[in-house]
């Protein structure tokens, strides 16, 4: 079992398993079962109490995930931890239990696009609206948004697809002030770049179909509560209200706040939503990211060293109009990368395509080592165009808020050989305006 001081990379192969508990096996099992022997009736109300631990039925968990879901709480410096089957349940899920019974959400204004479709689109057919902050690097923005009807404050640590980073510590304080919970989506950083419990926040989310997994061969989210914010019970009745199916051993319905202490959210998560709508994350997918996760800290270290690279090559080509990212030039965001994220602040770039929409389209299809598709945090360099792609189903007045132009491309530097990347982007652009 791992130690309670060992680093990053330790923990992220081995906290959260002992092979003791597994038939010795030395790789995580993958459980591919739909249920589990519950022994007898007296197990059976304990696993049901949740007195004891153990598989019930895979709709609402399974031992492998269970196994990513301490490791990744551990990771994160977090309480609890809940494994889904994607990024956008994990965002989805987060907000409809936040935002139970109605209430707005005040979230920043550049976010991944089906995440900011989300906000606008989906969630208030069920009475969770969102205010967009415009000046969303000044943190009194936030504030001057927060209402007594403000269930969540709502940001990416490093932001989809401008790179853009923002001082949580300084709004996370404004929204305890108003008994707010900060809600980060840390999908690009990871917990190897930046813990966002360090710096004020409650609750992270992620897509870990990205970097966590880092291999582009699965899809899955996770969500991580701290376990220090203080639900005020006004605001959140949720957390107070005593359930059957939370019940201890003798029967006495409880709270979610009783049921698992300090883990209201990610219990209510498990026993309600996981339960109702399903979506906890599959067996193979949890062993999948096992196995990525244990090699996030190496495969972040190249992918920062490459796109230190990319980012001057591209600053000191002459049809890149802009690029952005913090270790670009002229970045606004330099001085909170080298407070907040010392090994690096990601592997997302964007830059600004001098051209035609037809010497654009020629430059994508002459590349031979960035794939063209949605995709982040993979091992391959990815490239897209998000006006038209990730961001486009977003009317185009959000574009202009979130600033992408229609002449942003962005890469997602994979583990190819810097060198290889360089010389097709530099093949790719001569063939662009032919
Ligand atoms: C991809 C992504 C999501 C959504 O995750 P899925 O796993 O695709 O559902 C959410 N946030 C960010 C920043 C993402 O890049």
């Amino acid at each position: 079992m791992s130690n309670i001081n060992n680093g990053f990379s330790t923990d992220a192969i081995r906290a959260g398993y002992d092979s003791n508990d597994h038939f010795h096996s030395v790789n995580p099992p993958i459980y591919q079962t739909a249920s589990f022997d519950l022994v007898d009736i007296d197990r059976t109300r304990r696993l049901w109490t949740g007195a004891e631990g153990g598989g019930i039925y895979s709709r609402v968990g399974n031992p492998t995930g269970a196994i990513l879901e301490e490791r990744f709480a551990k990771l994160e410096g977090g309480k609890a931890a809940v494994a889904l089957s994607s990024g956008m349940a994990a965002q989805t899920y987060t907000l409809l239990l936040l935002g139970q019974g109605g209430g707005n959400i005040v979230s920043s204004s550049s976010l991944y696009g089906a995440a900011m479709l989300a906000l606008i689109k989906f969630l208030p057919k069920y009475g969770i609206t969102t205010k967009f902050v415009e000046d969303r690097n000044n943190p009194e923005a936030y504030e001057a948004l927060i209402d007594e009807n403000t269930k969540a404050v709502y940001l990416e640590s490093i932001s989809n697809p401008n790179a853009e980073l923002y001082d949580i510590d300084a709004i996370a304080k404004i929204a305890h002030k108003h008994n707010v919970p900060v809600i980060v989506d840390n999908t690009v950083a990871t917990p190897y770049l930046y813990k966002p419990f360090e710096h004020g926040a409650d609750i992270t989310i992620y897509s870990a179909t990205k970097e966590i997994n880092g291999h582009g061969n699965v899809i899955a989210g996770l969500v991580v509560e701290k376990g220090d914010f203080h639900y005020d019970e006004k605001k959140f009745p949720q957390f107070y209200e005593k359930e059957w199916k939370m019940r201890d051993l003798d029967d006495n319905p409880r709270s979610p706040i009783e049921f698992w202490p300090g883990a209201p959210l990610i219990a209510s998560l498990k026993v309600f939503f996981t339960e109702f709508l399903g979506g906890a994350l599959g067996s193979f997918e949890s062993y999948l990211v096992l196995q990525g996760l244990s090699t996030l800290s190496v495969r972040l270290d190249k992918k920062i060293e490459t796109t230190k690279k990319i980012v001057e090559f591209l600053e000191n080509h002459e049809k890149v109009e802009w690029v952005r990212h913090p270790y670009a030039k002229n970045s606004p965001y330099k001085a909170l990368a080298d407070r907040d994220f010392k090994k690096g602040p990601g592997a997302l770039i964007s830059f600004g395509f001098k051209g035609t929409r037809e010497e654009e389209g020629k430059f994508i299809k002459a590349l031979n080592n960035f794939s063209y598709h949605v995709n982040i945090g993979d091992v391959r360099s990815l490239i897209t165009n998000p006006v038209e792609n990730t961001h486009t189903e977003l009317d185009p007045k959000y574009h202009e808020l979130a600033d992408i132009p229609k002449n942003l491309i962005r890469l997602s530097i994979g583990l190819e050989d810097a060198d290889d990347l360089i010389a097709d982007l530099k093949q790719a652009f001569e063939k662009a305006y032919k």
